[in-house]
């Protein structure tokens, strides 16, 4: 992801870079087509503002029934970066306060680690494939999105133990 030689950020002016690529290496996650977006970069003193906008789909797993889907990721850009050479790029994502974001690679701009990072910090934690997904029952393993299996009732209705319980009586 680069976007050209840095002169013109050094120079205080700011630069637009639409992002229309593939995803950098490393996210951790299945990256369904490319990276599509815009970030404006603009110089603010030592450092400079990166503002904008990406998109991107990722395949997860369901974290309710394992299933694989597709998630759209919208993300925001708002983060501080500088013109410093990206070099140990891990170290920029262990701190809770993030220092700005180096950007230059050589004498090029390169924004592949902050779309990296930017794409790492919003991957949803809990992924649903669907918001009511029912899950998979917890004594059978069936897939309960596709119906009930029957074991569910017995499991968790006290009501049905206690009668189950009665009728065992001698
Ligand atoms: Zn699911
Ligand atoms: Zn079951």
């Amino acid at each position: 992801m680069l976007y050209g030689p840095l002169d013109k950020l050094r120079k205080g002016l700011p630069l637009r870079c639409e992002i229309d690529s593939d995803a950098p290496a490393g996210t951790g996650e299945t990256v369904l087509g490319p990276v599509t977006g815009g970030i404006l970069l603009s110089p603010a003193g030592k450092t400079l503002v990166a503002q904008g906008y990406l998109d991107v789909e990722l395949e997860m797993q369901c974290v309710r029934c394992g299933r694989l889907h597709p998630v759209n990721l919208h993300i925001v850009v708002e983060r501080e970066c500088s013109l410093e050479q990206i070099d140990d790029p891990s170290a920029y994502l262990e701190e809770e306060d993030l220092g700005p974001m180096p950007i230059a690679n050589g004498d090029d701009i390169d924004l592949s680690e902050l779309v990296r990072q930017l794409i790492i910090i919003n991957v949803p934690p809990r992924p649903l494939c669907r918001p009511d997904c029912r899950g998979l029952c917890a004594q059978c393993g069936a897939d309960l999105n596709e119906g009930s299996c029957g074991c569910e009732a017995e499991a968790t209705d006290p009501r049905l133990s206690a009668l189950r319980a009665f009728l065992r009586e001698p």
